[in-house]
């Protein structure tokens, strides 16, 4: 085989890249559009070794994957992984998008001879070729992590990934431990981005010393800018008659408005402004192509080694309905808080910051409450559904609250008690009455009993001594004190693999990730008795959901603070009530939550619809048995 110099990204997809028969609208040869020729170039430019990408749908991501890996394999022999977030992911992206491509593509042949052969050469999981090897696993599986040492990294919707792997760990840095020891390690990350603060490409944009976007010259005045949505209150941005009576004609006014001179532009003159573009950092480092970088002063500067990159499907050039069609897909979504998170992470390849700023609606909320139980609640407070119960509770200086909350399938929950004792702590009294009450059980409607099987108690403060107490006196595997740490990034819950001196399992949590959960899931709204997973189920009971329940439920609210480092964050701050008893509740539970799933293996399945006397699962006896350490 005459070796011939390495060529672009785009210049090998153009000449090699073929797309799979009957698997897209647009079989047949590629042809890399303008918005997408750096950011191919980038993704198989060796002297990058991180790229992040955030990213919306319908930008050509996943064939511009494909294409890559083919490119460096073809190129460079370059040992290369695919990670998708799960084995069943990994095996439908080599069906669907390697193996269907590379039938179509004749350079694979001459480097891949087992193609079309049925040989453990050739498998969902493992492609063997001349000179490289290229895996295709799931990311949620810790041993798919290990062993392999790779020269390329491929993760691909990394914010469907696991925020950690059990007590293997962030499973990015997981990872990234394959590219250990490689001459030209590359790793190229992409997603369509999820919430605010549990988003992995949030952490690894970060990472990025630049984050490109592509700037475009106005076709009236020439002033570069990116695209972006926009709102009533900018004046650029997307823009549509709203005087129009229906959705259909509202979107068919559809137009772009520039932030400098605010004339229209229409989606006719787009591709003539991305063949005029260029791809611009925040330092106003600038490439056209991916392969040549140039300074403020257009000077020649070196490549940079991590890039960012962020693109949204206003760039693509081959819509059918164009700009039209995203105005629509706005309009018939924009009223229902769930869709518009879709749109939002899906469209606009942005990151869902919850409630956009705007304090969450305590009264919407209570508005929402519902009746699961017969006759009176307290009688059998706990839903069919419910797998398992879980507590919360905050240490106060005159009070301990407890809150009960009832776990099912899917995360989906439902407040079961709220129950308040007043006293201090110290005294034996309280903790007598407390004790009692971590003991209490309660019923299904069905008539099966339940009991909590894990409370997380604040342990903060001046009463760190007396939780303590408590935990070892019902139970160090059954009553976890817990420290809150207000910071992004941290893991839901840390629970130690050992007791600390004073023989407790203190466990310390990621408040701001709890928060920023519980906020995006309070967009939910319940489906009758059909399971929404995820969703927060309110009793009609003013007794424990009452408006100061409330109240204390929607009392925090995230502002964007700057780090030392000058980077922007979000911070949740306590600021439209006085008291969040309510919040920290959810959040202790959850913690109790994830700390039976992801230290003493508990599955949330659906229950069997049986009648059962007792339907608790496993025994903390048998959770406890699990539990490795300590
Ligand atoms: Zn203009």
């Amino acid at each position: 085989m005459k070796r011939t110099p390495p060529v672009s990204g785009t210049q090998w997809a153009n000449e090699h890249y073929r797309l799979a028969s009957g698997s897209s609208q647009d079989e047949g040869a590629w042809v890399t559009l303008p918005f997408q020729v750096a950011i191919l170039n980038m993704m198989c430019n060796r002297s990058i070794r991180r790229l992040a990408f955030q990213k919306s749908a319908r930008i050509g991501w996943s064939k511009m994957l494909v294409a890559a890996v083919s490119c460096l394999l073809h190129q460079f022999k370059t040992n290369t992984v695919i990670y998708q977030p799960t084995d069943d992911d990994a095996k439908g992206f080599c069906i669907d998008e390697i193996d269907g491509a590379w039938e179509e593509m004749p350079i694979i042949r001459r480097i891949f001879p087992y193609l079309n052969a049925r040989d453990q050469n050739n498998t969902t999981k493992k492609k063997v070729g001349l000179g490289w090897i290229l895996d295709i696993l799931g990311a949620a599986t810790p041993k798919n992590m290990r062993r392999i040492t790779k020269a390329a990294l491929f993760g691909d919707e990394v914010d469907g990934w696991d925020w950690e792997l059990g007590k293997e760990g962030d499973p990015i840095s997981l990872a990234r431990t394959r590219l250990d020891g490689a001459a030209f390690p590359m790793e190229r990350w992409g997603t369509t981005p999820t919430n605010a603060g549990e988003s992995h490409i949030e952490k690894l944009m970060a990472e990025m010393e630049l984050t490109f976007r592509f700037y475009l010259p106005c076709p009236h005045c020439g002033h570069e800018q990116v695209l972006e949505w926009g709102s009533d209150e900018t004046k650029h941005g997307f823009k549509w008659d709203n005087k129009q009576p229906s959705i259909e004609k509202k979107a068919k006014t559809a137009h772009y408005r520039c932030i400098e001179c605010e004339q229209a532009i229409y989606y006719r003159d787009l591709l003539k402004m991305e063949k005029a573009g260029r791809w611009m950092a925040e330092d106003f480092t600038w490439t056209k192509d991916g392969l040549e970088f140039f300074d403020i002063d257009n000077q020649p500067v070196s490549t940079p080694v991590s890039v960012g990159i962020h693109c949204w499907a206003a760039y693509n050039t081959t819509m059918t309905d164009g700009w039209v069609g995203l105005v629509r897909e706005y309009l018939t979504k924009k009223n229902d808080p769930a869709k518009l998170k879709t749109f939002v992470n899906l469209i606009l390849g942005q990151l869902w910051e919850g409630e956009n700023g705007d304090k969450l609606d305590w009264e919407q909320l209570k508005a929402r409450r519902e009746i699961w139980w017969a006759g009176d609640r307290k009688q059998n407070p706990v839903p069919d559904r419910a797998v398992v119960l879980t507590g919360g509770i905050d240490t106060q200086d005159d009070r301990i609250e407890m809150f009960i909350w009832a776990w099912g399938a899917g995360e989906e929950c439902w407040l079961v008690d709220h129950i308040v004792r007043v006293g201090d702590l110290s005294s034996q009294v309280l903790k007598d009455t407390v004790g009692k009450e971590l003991n209490n059980t309660y019923k299904k409607r069905n008539g099966a009993e339940m009991d909590v099987q894990l409370w997380c108690w604040d342990a903060m403060g001046h009463k760190t001594d007396d939780v303590y107490e408590m935990s070892r006196k019902h139970g160090v595997l059954r009553v976890i004190p817990i420290q809150g740490e207000n910071q992004y990034g941290k893991p839901i819950q840390n629970f130690p693999r050992k007791k600390n001196s004073k023989k407790v399992y203190l466990t310390r949590l990621g408040t701001d990730g709890i928060k920023q959960r519980l906020y995006s899931r309070l967009c939910l709204t319940p489906n009758g008795n059909e399971p929404v997973p995820g969703c927060v189920h309110f009793p009609m009971d003013d007794a424990i959901a009452g408006d100061e329940f409330f109240k204390q439920l929607c009392s925090a609210n995230k502002k964007l603070e700057h780090s030392k480092s000058g980077r922007q964050m979000w911070r949740w701050i306590k600021q439209y009530h006085p008291y969040d008893e309510a919040l920290d509740g959810w959040n202790y539970a959850y913690a109790a939550l994830n700390i039976l799933i992801q230290k003493f293996g508990l599955v949330l399945q659906e229950p069997e619809p049986v009648q059962q006397k007792k339907s608790s699962g496993l025994s903390i006896a048998e959770l406890a048995a699990r539990l490795k350490g300590g």
